[in-house]
């Protein structure tokens, strides 16, 4: 197995937004914000080669939408998709499977591109597309609180693919990958996990965004069930100390994964660092 990250991008989002109900003078203290209150955040996304299959999580937020759409976004950084995974030793064409953790445009934006002459085509031509069934049906409803994440032009070409796997339930993917299902940050969200050389790892998505979100209550005010939040985060956190897993951030532009530590507080980070460090 071969395992290799890369950020396609970094951008910025209300630091706010971002801690829910944690107070400023307390999330300040971890994350810099400016002058508008916003943070960091990266795009940073997996990409795992087993069993002759290459697969990528999630693809950022493509380019499909319009400068007006992006403008309080500040895309900036990053290798972008094509330029990361040109990093990683991978063109386009490679990726024989891309599982998308839930259909949020920063994550799944970039798996279909504008055609030329109109309409859409995959950036990743040879790729099945796996999301959960729960969160496929769910975006398709879409509803109030979620209208702006789940864009119909990022939606409606998976469907008409015919490149879909929609997963029913949690389990092994292929082997070393396996994905488990949580409900508070949008119904049937996808958590890939990576058994790489012996360690584990676990790709917490939207459920951990970033190293400061690991204390149970510093949670996204995206979170449609965030006691749902708590209680996923509670579960996944206990393994992975027991078990002496390491935690993979998608959104953490200064740290890609880090492992745990008991403290008398509850479970916290531990060594944090770039995924070299550790592998
Ligand atoms: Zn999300």
């Amino acid at each position: 197995m071969k395992l290799s990250l890369f950020n396609i991008s970094n951008f910025r989002v209300d630091g706010g937004a971002m801690f829910g109900v944690i107070p400023k003078a307390l999330w300040s203290r971890q994350v810099q914000s400016d002058e508008l209150n916003t943070i960091e955040m990266s795009l940073t996304s997996p990409v795992i080669e087993t069993e002759g299959r290459v697969i990528l999580v999630d693809a950022g937020w493509g380019d499909k939408q319009d400068e007006k759409f992006f403008r309080h976004t500040y895309l900036h950084g990053g290798s972008g998709l094509a330029g990361g995974l040109a990093e990683c030793g991978y063109t386009p064409d490679d990726i024989t499977d891309v599982i998308i953790t839930h259909l949020h445009a920063d994550h799944c934006g970039g798996c279909f591109i504008n055609a030329p002459g109109g309409g859409t085509v995959p950036f990743f031509p040879n790729a099945i597309w796996h999301m959960s069934r729960v969160q496929w049906e769910w975006a398709n409803e879409s509803n109030l609180r979620e209208e702006d994440a789940f864009l119909p032009e990022n939606i409606r070409p998976f469907g008409e693919s015919g490149k879909l796997n929609l997963i029913e339930e949690p389990g092994e993917l292929y082997r070393g990958v396996s994905l488990r299902i949580c409900y508070g940050h949008t119904p049937g969200m996808l958590i890939p996990v990576i058994n790489f050389h012996g360690k584990t790892m676990v790709c917490t998505g939207d459920l951990i965004p970033t190293v400061a979100h690991i204390p149970l209550l510093w949670n996204m005010a995206y979170d449609l069930l965030p006691l749902v939040t708590i209680a996923e985060k509670q579960e996944i956190l206990q393994e992975a100390l027991q078990n002496d897993w390491l935690l993979l951030f998608q959104h953490d532009p200064a740290h890609e994964c880090c492992a745990l530590s008991e403290t008398p507080k509850g479970i916290r980070a531990g060594i944090r660092g770039r995924l070299s460090d550790f592998i």
